[in-house]
């Protein structure tokens, strides 16, 4: 389409979250005798029934083609005995479905696709860090932002902006994402008019080490590892007694904390148990993981089991969009974890994340393309990043008796995991946004230590908890909204899922006196909502 591109980011392109991603890729390779239809239904049945079907069949219809398209791109995908792409099971899903290499498929997809970057002479603006999108007469037309090494503030004209900037983890802490997953694209969307979606649904992982979150990949239960409590049961049976280890992950999580609130497990932790998988395997398909509970917890997967427990992991809300990516904000995209399209509904399905990030990724570029063709750029020029030249510095000039940003962030990550993780309630929904509005006030005062303009992290992470803040206080609002429990939301004062009332998006809008709250029906297909046992 001959579009004019550029890729601005904050890191190096691979150094990107995608390149942490362990476990795979879905897709159902429909010559095998596995329908996308199937697919999308425990896709469907994963979200609790809140993913709009609509959307669940694009993703899940375009997947195969999508694989493949990555493979003859140069991804090296692990084969099966019969030299065909190999498959491995993963949770929430009936059939083996999820392609993978080893265990760092993301790493394997995200440096093919920079590749590409490379080879297309795409521009790369890394280490240039957004700072605001710039709307004139209700459409965006460009973003303000920060060349980090030299400080200097620019502004970048674009006819669209495909906002790609994924998670939010680190609103909680700890967790398994990066230390740049601070929610940056979902609030400057929202800051841009762009309403946020089910933003309390946060998905907790069931396998994450006790000493720093860091995640041990579905992957495992993937390959036959057991959860055992401490004293040695195989306590899936009771909650899942048909998929047992490979539930879906709202319900694994769930069930591991009540073992542990139960006194059934070891120090906050229950255990995965790969002890049976061998060495061989582990060796082949493991080892990242094997070496992450080496280094980390001090304990070798393949002689021991590892202490294990529910982790913060994945936002299935964001930005809203329709199937090609466009949000409320002519010219503003979304996509990835940053979007809500929604596929994931309540509960995301394992490796059903990068395929979201890969099929939405090019239906928005493809759209962002075509409508740009089309377009002159808005009148802006240099002076469009005036207002965030001055805020910054007078961030910088502040001194005072404002604190750093290091204590603020901990305490929010800290209250959000206490508050707002596997088990909610109205009452510690409450007490979380009172201290997030105590946060808020401290944020107002907060002091930026390093006055030069050469790579100022300090500044960075201080701009950055200023996102947090907007996510966090998004979740606790949907999560005190929600009145029933429903995926990955579950408040232990409204325990049934309620259709009746419920069967409906949650919509946050930024407004003058604060957020407003609006629905939204869900898409229904083909696939009324049922009871969901696992
Ligand atoms: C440990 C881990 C394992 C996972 N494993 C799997 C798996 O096996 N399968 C699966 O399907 N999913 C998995 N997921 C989820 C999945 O990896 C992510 O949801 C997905 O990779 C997100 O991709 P993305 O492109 O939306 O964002 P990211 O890959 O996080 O990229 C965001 C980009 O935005 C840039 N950015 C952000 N803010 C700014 C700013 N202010 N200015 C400039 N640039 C900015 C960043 O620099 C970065 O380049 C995993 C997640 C984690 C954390």
């Amino acid at each position: 389409m001959g579009a004019d591109v550029a890729v601005v980011t904050k890191v190096h392109p691979v150094r990107s979250h995608s390149n942490a991603a362990q476990g795979g890729i879905n897709a159902a390779l429909t010559e095998r005798g596995d329908p996308w239809e199937d697919h999308a239904f425990d896709t469907v049945k994963g979200s609790d029934y809140l993913g709009d079907q609509d959307a669940i069949e694009v993703m899940c219809g375009e997947a195969g083609r999508e694989v493949i398209a990555m493979e003859h791109m140069g991804v090296i995908f692990s084969r099966d005995d019969e030299g065909r792409l190999g498959t491995r099971a993963f949770g929430g899903q009936r059939q083996a479905r999820t392609f993978f290499v080893a265990d760092f498929t993301g790493q394997a997809l995200l440096h093919v696709l920079y590749e590409q970057v490379v080879q297309a002479d795409v521009r790369v603006y890394e280490e240039w860090f957004v700072i605001s999108l710039i709307v004139e007469g209700g459409e965006c037309c460009g973003a303000v932002v920060m060349e980090m090494r030299s400080g200097e503030v620019h502004v970048i004209r674009a006819k669209a902006v495909i906002m790609a900037a994924g998670g939010l983890g680190r609103v909680f802490e700890p967790s398994t994402n990066a230390l740049i997953c601070t929610g940056d694209g979902m609030a400057l969307a929202y800051r841009a008019g762009a309403p946020l979606m089910d933003m309390e649904m946060v998905q907790y992982h069931p396998t994450t080490l006790k000493s720093n979150g860091a995640l041990m990949s579905e992957g495992a239960r993937g390959e036959g590892a057991y959860l055992i409590n401490a004293e040695g049961e195989r306590f899936m049976e009771r909650y899942a007694p048909n998929m047992m280890e490979l539930a879906s992950r709202d319900v694994v999580s769930r069930s591991e904390q009540t073992e542990i609130n139960e006194g059934r497990g070891v120090n906050g932790c229950v255990f995965l148990d790969c002890r049976h998988l061998g060495e061989k395997l582990i060796n082949e398909k493991l080892l990242q993981i094997r070496d992450l509970g080496r280094d980390f917890a001090n304990v070798d997967m393949a002689h021991e089991p590892v202490p294990i427990r529910p982790g913060m992991h994945y936002q299935m809300g964001g930005v809203k969009t329709d199937v090609d990516g466009r949000t409320s904000v002519p010219g503003l995209y979304a996509a990835g974890e940053a979007a809500c399209v929604s596929v994931h509904g309540g509960n995301r399905l394992g490796a059903n994340s990068l395929l979201d990030t890969l099929v939405f990724g090019r239906r928005s570029g493809e759209r962002a393309a075509e409508s740009a063709g089309a377009m002159q750029h808005a009148p802006i020029g240099d002076s469009a990043g005036d207002i965030e030249r001055a805020s910054i510095q007078a961030m910088l000039d502040r001194d005072g008796d404002g604190e750093l940003f290091g204590r603020i962030r901990l305490e929010m990550g800290e209250t959000m995991n206490a508050r707002l993780a596997v088990f909610r309630d109205r009452e510690g929904i409450q007490e979380a946004m009172s201290k997030l509005a105590e946060l808020r006030e401290r944020y107002g005062r907060v002091v930026v230590s390093d006055k030069g303009k050469t790579f100022n992290t300090n500044l960075i992470f201080t701009l950055e908890l200023g996102f947090m803040l907007d996510c966090a206080e998004a979740i606790a609002l949907g999560a005190l909204e929600r009145e029933e429990s429903r995926g990955a939301h579950y408040r232990t004062d409204a325990r049934e899922r309620d259709d009746e009332n419920w069967l409906k998006h949650i919509l946050l809008s930024k407004g003058p006196e604060g957020p407003s709250v609006e629905y939204l029906p869900v898409a229904i297909t083909q696939w009324q909502p049922q009871a969901r046992t696992y």
